[in-house]
């Protein structure tokens, strides 16, 4: 592997250290070795940042310049992202964690996908005239809110980082990007490709920091006019205080969840709900905001379903993520690690496969795919986010129970109901309380489908053509036909 790795912060279209000179270690999950020390953003970087995006976003480079220069752009970063296929997944399995091929398949190319097709929508969105009658011209045009903070987590860094920048950029918004603490080295490299695809400088900067420096003064800052975030539910709420306490700017929260897998009597196909419900949690070690991690299950069908799910869970593949062979890698981080153990030390269930760290030896953060059986559906391993490979099971007797059962939770992001009886299946996934509901599959998704979450999941969506709207304001432009 002959990486080429960039630590410096990314403003105006150049890589530059931190203002104090101050950096943080990044850190390979799978053996515990520090990577590189990447620059660590302070308050002062992050208005240089602020400013680049506004002067760049004021004299028009990108704001106006054409939506079909604007889909070139993009088409082309999405391009450079392919081209760099390798780079990026190695650069994103060593910080993360995710078997190589998987960064590969899933992370790169989905956020070249999804630059791709917010270019495509660049020059393929209309604004609107309104029904005046013949006195008057009233448009209503979408214009772009300004500078956009981005604030993404570690989990998916490349894929969510392309879901708020492809938006912002197509409808011409400058951005300032805050990586993860664990995932910065892939941002690094995604901007200067942005330069290099004609994204003029300025317009795409990335500031990497801790949370509680960088993140809280863009949160803070006077001149974002919004904040597309996606974490925590706790620091999503922050965020709504950092808007509250400066201008009142725009925030778009994409959070948490505990999503159910409700699975009934006549599901279609134990074996294969069994593959899709084991792989919605154990994928990504569990660290998926929409990972299906409670499985609700009727009870004529519990002991089946059980065997199968651990049946899978017991042939994953846990290893180094760089082996081609690996199917699961560690969590993110120790912090992830001592997270997951803090949940599996008080279960509140039967343990039936998993349940602890394992490769020690590594050096790395492992857990064993864990199933934990008879859960009460009002334990905290039932109702916190674990964000480790950890499936909790819960049986219901009655359809009524069951949508009860689901619906028991703070959270709101996905939910999967398993039938094949299309009214059930209709019915209750109008009750579910969730952005998603998959019927007979799990996590099945695109670009082009909406994603976010009711509750405490989060306000707003990423994704889709609504996705435009969270960049974007409108703008009334009455004109007076008769005195014109
Ligand atoms: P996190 O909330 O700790 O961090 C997210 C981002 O916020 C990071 O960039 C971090 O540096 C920053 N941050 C942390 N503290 C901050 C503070 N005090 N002020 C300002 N910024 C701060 O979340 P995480 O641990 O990185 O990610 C895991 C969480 O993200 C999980 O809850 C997961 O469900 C959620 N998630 C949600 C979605 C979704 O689309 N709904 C997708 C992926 C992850």
């Amino acid at each position: 592997m002959n990486l080429d790795i960039t630590t410096g912060l990314f403003i105006d279209g150049d890589h530059t250290p931190a203002s104090d000179g101050g950096a943080f270690p990044t850190v390979n999950p799978a053996n515990g070795t520090e990577i590189a020390r990447v620059a660590a953003g302070t308050a002062e970087d992050v208005d240089r940042a602020v400013r680049a995006a506004r002067a760049a976003f004021d004299d028009g480079r990108w704001s106006r310049a054409t939506p079909r220069h604007r889909k070139q752009a993009l088409l082309r970063l999405a391009e450079l992202v392919r081209e760099h296929t390798e780079q990026l997944a190695e650069l994103e399995t060593l910080d993360v964690g995710k078997p190589l091929a998987e960064s590969r398949r899933v992370d790169v190319a989905g956020a070249a996908n999804c630059l791709q097709w917010y270019g495509e929508a660049a020059d393929k969105t209309y604004d609107e005239i309104a029904p005046t009658g013949p006195g008057a011209l009233a448009m209503i045009t979408r214009e772009p809110l300004g500078v956009v903070g981005a604030v993404v987590p570690w989990n998916y860094p490349l894929i969510i980082t392309a879901w708020k920048i492809a938006p912002a950029l197509a409808t011409g918004n400058s951005v300032v990007l805050k990586p993860a603490e664990q995932s910065s080295l892939s941002a690094l490299l995604l901007a200067r490709l942005a330069v290099e695809a004609g994204i003029p400088a300025g317009v795409l900067n990335v500031v990497p920091g801790l949370g509680q420096v960088a993140g809280q003064a863009l949160g803070l800052h006077p001149d974002v006019d919004k904040i597309a975030f996606t974490g925590s539910p706790e620091v999503g709420r922050r965020f709504l205080q950092y808007a509250g306490r400066s201008n009142g700017k725009q925030v778009s929260l994409e959070l948490g969840g505990k999503s159910p897998q409700v699975v009934l009597a006549d599901c279609p196909d134990l074996t294969a709900a069994a593959e899709a419900i084991a792989w919605g949690i154990f994928y990504n070690a569990g660290q998926t905001c929409n990972a299906g991690s409670r499985l609700l299950v009727d009870s004529r069908v519990h002991d089946e379903l059980l065997a199968e799910v651990v049946k899978v869970a017991e042939s994953i593949v846990v290893g180094d993520p760089l082996d081609p062979a690996t199917q699961m890698g560690p969590v993110a981080d120790q912090g992830q690690l001592d997270r997951v153990l803090g949940y599996l030390a008080e279960p509140a269930g039967d343990v039936v496969t998993g349940g602890t760290r394992i490769r020690p030896e590594s050096g790395g953060y492992f857990v064993a795919p864990t199933v934990i059986d008879g859960v009460d559906n009002a334990s905290r391993i039932a109702q916190e986010e674990v964000f480790g490979p950890v499936l909790v099971t819960t049986v219901f007797t009655s359809e009524d129970e069951a949508v009860r059962l689901a619906n028991q939770t703070r959270y709101g992001l996905a939910a999967a109901v398993w039938t094949r009886d299309l009214g059930k299946a209709h019915r209750i996934a109008r009750e579910l309380r969730a952005g998603t509901v998959w019927v007979n599959t799990f996590d099945a998704g695109d670009v082009m489908t909406p994603f976010g979450g009711f509750k405490d999941s989060g306000s707003g969506r990423d994704r889709s053509l609504h996705a435009l709207d969270a960049y974007t304001a409108l703008k009334t432009t009455w004109i007076d036909l008769e005195r014109s």
